[in-house]
């Protein structure tokens, strides 16, 4: 296991405080991670500034070579890291083989190809004797900093295209989720030039605050909590940084009288409880028509009563647990609080389970209401609630009634609402009768408050690019 950041090309020990890592289903230690020292993220920025350079400068098809090695390389040793990745998050180790091991891959795949057919507009004579031409070039050092609940997934979204763009990233993982960042970034020393990658260790108000205002950095990228996105425009705004941002997310989930109820259930059972509901596009947010409501309440309570938690290593288990303690607890204030309205009712769960582990049992609340807590604030965790709705009208304006604006879905049987209700949702994405769906070649991003960076697609690739015109005066003719 690899526990040393990645500095100019060395592996290399932090100098400061060791962080102990957990195992969130045992609460026992698996390792310790030293913080790197100011003077080691200076020195990583530096290097990441020299690295860039020539990097910058080299062929498309080149950066390609290397991201399609690191995609190769993920998949010769799925098993270790989906090993690796479940140990420190807790999630099944067989979704983390199955499902997040192959989509990891496949980033690095995608921007190795978008890189060679990066779409321009056209070169041309804007003025007569002169011609223009647009030129989209790299940034220059890229801070990228990470989240906890997908590591290696975050990881991939922010370095393949930076560094596929001719850019040059220093990485700061979560201080608690580091162990697949800082193993990657042992083979990616082998196959990208001194410099290129650098991973550095750290909690976020030190090492990450100490990286994002270091005067070398050119744009700051975020995924994490809305607070901390705030932080990332006060560091950027003295410098000018460019920034991209990724924050949190309370998915609203309509579903209307004529939807089909069992494929919802079976979805919000899926995804509204996937990695325990630690992901900002959850499916936690459900609205449903009055005339469905009762049949929807009782068969998801009875559905997700059914989620099967545990440790890793077991096939059968569906969810893991909380990442921390100090999370477990923040999710179960929330419960508490909504299980004391007198409107709202806990279906099932509403506690942590017994043992030492951070495990919280999947939760239904049926009748929230719109001003609940339980309904505007993001849980992250195993939590649902439904609410009814009385008509299209009531439930788009509830549904826009947020500060976040990440992932929406409807379910409907009639086209012409599902069309028209899509264009009305302030999200940055829009499911239909589905919910939780990402594709390397679609933009995952949101509005208001949860942020306007794109991952992923081709705007995830210009994002990490700046736009130039070259201008050429032709002389006299003979
Ligand atoms: P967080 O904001 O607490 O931490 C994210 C990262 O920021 C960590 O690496 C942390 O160390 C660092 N950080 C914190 N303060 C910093 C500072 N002052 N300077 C520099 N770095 C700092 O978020 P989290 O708890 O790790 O993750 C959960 C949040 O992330 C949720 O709000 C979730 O919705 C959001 N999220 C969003 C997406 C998305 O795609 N929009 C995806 C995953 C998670």
């Amino acid at each position: 296991m690899n526990v040393n950041a990645l500095i100019d090309g060395e592996l290399v020990a932090g100098e400061l405080a060791h962080e102990v890592i957990l195992n969130p289903a045992t609460g026992q230690a698996i390792a310790s991670v030293a913080e790197c020292s100011p003077q080691q993220i200076a020195a990583a920025v530096r290097a990441a500034q020299e690295g860039q350079r020539n990097w910058s400068r080299t062929v498309p098809r080149e950066r390609a070579a290397a991201l399609l090695a690191i995609a190769d390389h993920l998949d010769q040793n799925a098993e270790d890291y989906a090993r690796l990745e479940s140990l420190n998050c807790g999630k099944p180790y067989h979704l983390a083989l199955g499902d997040e091991l192959p989509a990891v891959a496949d980033v690095f795949r995608f921007f190795a190809g978008a890189i060679r057919c990066m779409p321009g507009s056209a070169a041309g004579e804007y003025l007569p004797g002169h011609t223009s031409m647009i030129r989209r070039q790299s940034v220059g050092v890229v801070a990228s900093i990470a989240p906890w609940n997908y590591p290696l997934m975050m990881m991939a979204w922010k370095i393949a295209p930076a560094i596929v763009a001719g850019n040059a990233v220093v990485l700061k993982p979560s201080e608690m989720t580091p162990l697949s960042a800082l193993k990657l970034a042992a083979f990616a020393s082998q196959v990208l030039p001194r410099g290129v990658l650098n991973v550095v260790t750290g909690r976020g108000a030190s090492a990450g605050q100490a990286l994002i205002s270091d005067p070398r950095v050119r744009m700051i990228s975020l995924t994490g909590d809305i607070g901390t996105g705030r932080k990332m425009l006060e560091a950027a705004a003295s410098g000018m940084k460019r920034t991209h941002l990724e924050l949190g997310g309370k998915a609203p989930v309509i579903v209307f009288d004529d939807a089909d109820v069992t494929a919802v259930v079976e979805a919000v059972r899926a995804f509204g409880f996937y990695n325990a509901g630690q992901d900002c596009t959850a499916a936690c947010r459900v609205y449903a028509g009055p005339k469905i409501y009762e049949r929807l309440v009782a068969e998801l309570a009875s559905a997700v009563s059914g989620i099967r938690i545990g440790e890793q290593d077991d096939p059968a288990v569906e969810m893991g647990p909380l990442i921390s303690a100090r999370h477990l607890e923040r999710v179960a204030g929330f419960v508490e609080r909504a299980a004391g309205l007198p409107h709202a009712e806990v279906l099932c769960g509403g506690k942590a389970a017994a043992g030492d582990g951070f495990f919280y049992l999947p939760t239904v609340i049926a009748g929230a209401r719109q001003q609940d807590e339980i309904v505007r604030r993001e849980v992250f965790g195993p939590v649902v609630t439904v609410t009814r709705f009385s008509d299209e009208e009531e439930v788009i304006r509830w549904a826009n009634d947020s500060e976040y604006g990440l992932a929406s879905s409807v379910w409907t049987q009639d086209v012409g609402r599902a069309m028209r209700v899509a264009a009305e949702l302030e999200y940055g994405c829009t499911w239909v009768n589905t919910h939780f769906m990402l594709v390397s070649e679609m933009p995952h991003g949101g509005m208001k408050q949860s942020g306007y960076g794109k991952d992923m697609s081709m705007y995830g690739l210009e994002d990490y690019t700046t736009v130039r015109h070259v201008m050429v005066k032709h002389g006299s003719s003979q």
